[in-house]
């Protein structure tokens, strides 16, 4: 058993130490699609049992507002184009407060949208460009790539000793917690703004509308949370545009009318 465990941490070591010459695709990841959707399930029920520090919205209180978030979601999902479409859970949800401007997803497809994110932009189609970089986050299982580095060989070793039951379930519960940090490196944030681009292309929202949140921020005095776990860097609003651009420049549409209606059926 000693030397299987030795031989598995050397693996892994090179494993965790060769992940810059990895493409796309072929990222370490040591978690299973399965361990994706148990760990979403699960930082779910926490933050559910949590109100005090997620705030959600009742969807049996606010259906129309849910309608609304339910549809831009579908129009994401319907282009066939997010991995793990039927497979993840996708569920959104509302946290009420006003004064965060933030938006965050799990592992395994569970959404998480605050009120003063929803409140903050113009129109659907930067809604929607938030959406669907969250959506890339997790259809990218980036967040267990990350897991994979913090955790990863308290996992391996977890697995190798029979040690499991559990494991699983404490890493859900440092993420709702706030204990583990999963800010997103600059390769994850390029890659799912770059799904995101390609995702509201082929919807009618106007792509461009993945910049909106960023180009908003411009000249704003205080960086909101959003980039605290979504690090920015100069050239996003261009190399959105780029993609746009090499994606053949479509238009596409706003929605400003109907933003403001979903906007109307928040408390
Ligand atoms: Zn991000």
């Amino acid at each position: 058993m000693k030397k299987i465990v030795s031989i598995a941490i050397i693996s892994l070591t090179i494993l965790l130490f060769s992940n810059q010459g990895c493409k796309e695709g072929e990222r370490p990841n040591i978690f299973t699609v399965q361990d994706d959707m148990e760990l979403g399930l699960q930082v779910n029920q926490e933050i559910e049992g949590n109100p005090q520090e997620y705030p959600l919205m009742d969807p049996a209180q606010y259906p129309e507002a849910y309608q609304h978030i339910q549809r831009i979601r579908d129009s994401i999902l319907n282009t066939g184009l997010v991995d793990y479409g039927d497979k993840f859970a996708w569920e959104v949800s509302l946290l009420r407060d006003d004064e965060v401007l933030n938006a965050f997803a799990t592992p395994g497809g569970y959404l998480y949208f605050y009120t003063g994110l929803i409140k903050f932009l113009d129109n659907e189609a930067q809604f929607a460009g938030v959406m669907g970089h969250e959506m890339a986050h997790a259809a990218e299982r980036h967040s267990t790539e990350n897991l994979t580095k913090v955790y990863g060989l308290q996992v391996l070793l977890s697995v190798v000793l029979g040690q499991d039951p559990g494991m699983i379930a404490q890493i859900a519960a440092d993420l709702a917690a706030g204990l583990t940090v999963l800010a997103f490196s600059r390769n994850h944030e390029y890659e799912a703004d770059e799904f995101a681009v390609k995702y509201l292309y082929n919807t009618s929202y106007d792509a461009r509308g993945v910049a909106g949140f960023f180009e908003k921020l411009e000249g704003s005095p205080q960086p909101p949370q959003f980039l605290s776990t979504h690090p920015s860097h100069e050239n996003r609003i261009s190399e959105i545009m780029a993609m746009w651009e090499a994606l053949g420049g479509k238009e596409g549409k706003y929605y400003v009318e109907s933003y403001n209606q979903f906007k109307s059926t928040l408390p």
